[in-house]
């Protein structure tokens, strides 16, 4: 399915081959920001393959509605409220999960917002962005953790990401260094990142600092996203309780993020993530970046 194009990309083909089951109905998989789009798609392909699936939305009445769609589809999936930019949502969610399953295998962080026109680049919502696109994730990932299952299937964490915050986009050179240094990279030090570029935005400096330029809040939040799940990976690697952690671009996508515009639709990319999501332990990596193969592979340390 997959070869490899350097040390952390990997690059799939879109065509899914069958892959070896190792999961049941007993493995449970929570997806965030499943009312619609490639979360709500992501919900159905694994419901089919026959995982126990929670989707998640945070609005009820939204993700009641994609539940029920599903069930007219025929398939049965869980509802959790969940808004990822909400710590108090955050916690009342994983006491819910906690009671109503009591651990869980797979984790896919898909929420996420945009406020970009296809062409557009305004830095509005940047505080929004950041707080949705990596402190969401990124709460609720630490949140999580102590409820995965250390089996050894091996628990996974999927974070659907984007190439547009991969580190070939970003042109300050004290960043880049800072992040191409993965062994001592730190969580403090992405966070500092972040309050740098809200604070360019605040002061109106950010398009000369060398942040990435294609919508340039959403692209920082999904570097910032990445550099924290290679920092992830770094802490479960070669831990007996291991969890897996990668990131996916779906690339472009048909979705509302992108007024429905884009090269895949939603199943096609659905069907590649939940084969990611479901790779079987002995061919699944940690800390890498998966793109759809195309003749032009993108090449990135993160
Ligand atoms: P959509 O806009 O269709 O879906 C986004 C989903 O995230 C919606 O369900 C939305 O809920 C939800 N969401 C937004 N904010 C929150 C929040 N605070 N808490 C919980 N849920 C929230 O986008 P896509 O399906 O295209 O995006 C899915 C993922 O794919 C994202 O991570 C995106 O960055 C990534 N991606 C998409 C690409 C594309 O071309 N489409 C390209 C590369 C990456 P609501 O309906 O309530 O707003």
């Amino acid at each position: 399915m997959s070869n490899k194009e350097d040390a952390n990309t990997i690059v799939v083909s879109p065509i899914c081959h069958p892959i070896s089951r190792w999961w049941s109905k007993e493995t449970v998989a929570i997806v965030t920001g499943a009312n619609k789009g490639i979360g709500f798609a992501l919900v159905r392909r694994l419901a089919e393959l026959g995982l126990t699936v929670v989707l998640t939305a945070r609005d009820t009445g939204r993700g009641l509605a994609a539940v029920e769609a599903l069930k007219n589809e025929g398939f049965h999936v869980h509802f959790g409220c969940l808004d990822i930019s909400n710590q108090n949502s955050i916690e009342k969610f994983v006491t819910w999960f906690q009671q109503a399953f009591g651990v869980v295998d797979i984790l896919i962080n898909n929420a996420a917002v945009s406020f970009n026109e296809l062409y557009g680049n305004s830095v509005e919502q940047a505080e929004t962005v950041v707080q949705t696109n990596f402190y969401g994730p990124k709460m609720l990932t630490e949140a999580l953790l102590p409820l995965f299952r250390r089996e050894s299937t091996a628990a996974r964490i999927l974070n659907i990401s984007s190439r547009l915050g991969l580190l070939n986009k970003l042109k300050n050179p004290k960043l880049k260094a800072m992040l191409l240094d993965e062994e001592n990279l730190s969580e403090s030090q992405i966070e500092e990142m972040l309050n740098l570029f809200l604070k360019d935005v605040k002061n109106g400096t950010w398009k000369s600092n060398g942040w990435p330029q294609i919508w340039t809040d959403y692209a920082v939040s999904k570097l910032a996203l990445n550099s924290y799940s290679k920092i992830l990976a770094r802490r479960y690697k070669g831990n007996e309780e291991q969890i897996s952690v990668n990131c996916f671009c779906p690339g472009f996508t048909q979705t509302s993020m992108t007024g429905g515009k884009g090269l895949h639709t939603a199943d096609t990319v659905a069907a590649i993530g939940a084969r990611l999501a479901l790779l079987p332990v002995d061919e699944l990596p940690t800390g890498k970046f998966f793109v759809i193969g195309s003749s032009n592979p993108i090449y990135s340390k993160l």
